[in-house]
């Protein structure tokens, strides 16, 4: 099928919900993406911080293909061998607690709002009432999460679920206000990644945990796109030093393999008794071999490969502002997430990227992201960014 036969049926048969460029990949290797015509991109996107592995990674590719060979799925109705063991990967390499295993970043958000409310529901709190959630966030498109997603483009026209306060990212006084005893949980992303790969003040995680216990109130951090190994821990509460009650995961958690995971301390977890939550394809056996793959392999050295290459695009980085001063307004990231703030229309420069056989994308009108896969390389990172470098001097 050409591309122009792939474009045709994809406009008549599937729902126009996508802006899609006019490519399609063929196959990947490592950081690179060859399309349809042979053409080859160098990925500093990572199917959005998904690909955390990067494109056919020996070790995952051959462990799901094992997988496959041997058993895909049996349901929640049995145990399941691989997802007790990622589950113990993840609490014991975090804050300890129990796992919720499901599909994507919606659904782990959607399992912490049921989780937080009947939690204290069961406690006979029945005053609590109110989510805390900031503005400029993102946490998805189910109803429940699209409620506590604070950027109005994305809600307007559908339902939302009442008793959602918004406060201002990163702003202590309004926090302060607005986390009480009626309070149910605070929902924050410790770095939002949609909202344009924002950082709050150093110290708002921590002002929020204290906030949260003088009041009783849960803390959630969605880490569906910062945590596992995104800023060179395997959860992003580490790098900040700020423990949650509840993480959710997806993005990275598979490498490319839907999973998505909520991980809660114990006492919490055990509000979901036997019929109170439940997830079809939750946790089954190749999704969550997937994810032994990926959290063992950042245990295994990437982890510090991603602290080194942080270092190394903060540079590559700094040299490319010095350079364009005059389109580029600031640079901030972290781990192998960054953002590239322009004074021109990222959008124009996404595209030139691309032609010139780079995959980044545009978070916001000004704001370009950078998020490769962790097993990038050092020249790899020179290479994309050299590639940006001659994008912008078009300018
Ligand atoms: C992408 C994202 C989600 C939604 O994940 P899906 O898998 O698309 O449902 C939720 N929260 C954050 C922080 C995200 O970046």
């Amino acid at each position: 099928m050409s591309i122009d036969e792939v474009r045709i049926i994809t406009e008549k048969y599937l729902f126009p919900n996508y802006q899609r460029e006019k490519i399609v990949f063929k196959k990947g290797k490592g950081v690179y993406l060859w399309d349809d015509n042979g053409k080859e991109y160098l990925d500093l996107l990572a199917g959005i911080a998904t690909s955390s592995l990067g494109h056919s990674h020996p070790k995952l590719s051959k462990a799901i293909s094992k997988q496959a060979h041997t058993l895909i799925h049996t349901s929640n109705l049995y145990y399941i061998k691989e997802q007790s063991v990622l589950a113990k990967l993840l609490s014991e390499n975090g804050f300890g607690g129990k796992v919720f295993f499901c599909n994507s970043g919606a659904e782990s958000v959607e399992s912490a709002l049921k989780l937080v409310k009947r939690y204290f529901w069961e406690k006979g709190e029945q005053k609590r009432k109110r989510i805390v959630a900031m503005d400029n966030s993102f946490h998805g498109r189910t109803t429940g999460a699209l409620s506590i997603t604070g950027q109005k483009k994305y809600q307007e026209g559908f339902f939302t679920i009442p008793d959602v306060l918004f406060i201002p990212f990163g702003d202590k006084e309004t926090a302060e206000e607005a986390i009480t005893e009626e309070t149910l949980a605070v929902f924050v992303e410790p770095v939002q990644g949609e909202g344009g790969v924002i950082f709050p003040p150093s110290d708002y995680l921590k002002h929020l945990r204290k906030l949260c216990d003088d009041t009783g109130t849960l803390l959630v951090f969605d880490e569906v796109q910062v945590g596992i190994g995104r800023l060179g821990t395997l959860y992003a509460y580490q790098r900040f030093d700020v423990v949650p009650d509840v993480i959710t995961l997806a993005k990275g958690l598979g490498g490319g393999v839907p999973i998505g995971a909520t991980i809660a301390k114990s006492e919490i977890a055990n509000t979901f008794v036997p019929g109170t939550h439940a997830s079809t394809f939750g946790g089954n056996p190749l999704a969550t071999t997937a994810g032994k793959i990926v959290v063992e392999e950042l245990l295994n050295g990437l982890l510090e490969h991603v602290m080194k290459m942080e270092k190394v695009t903060k540079s590559l980085l700094n040299k490319l502002s010095k350079e364009h001063a005059d389109k580029i307004s600031e640079i901030r990231g972290m781990g192998l997430m960054w953002a590239v703030e322009l004074k021109i229309d990222a959008r124009e420069v996404v595209k030139k990227c691309l032609e010139k056989g780079v995959l980044v994308n545009a978070v916001q009108s000004h704001t370009i992201r950078i998020t490769p896969p962790l097993i990038i390389k050092q020249k790899e990172l020179k290479k994309g960014i050299e590639i940006i470098n001659s994008v912008l001097s078009t300018f």
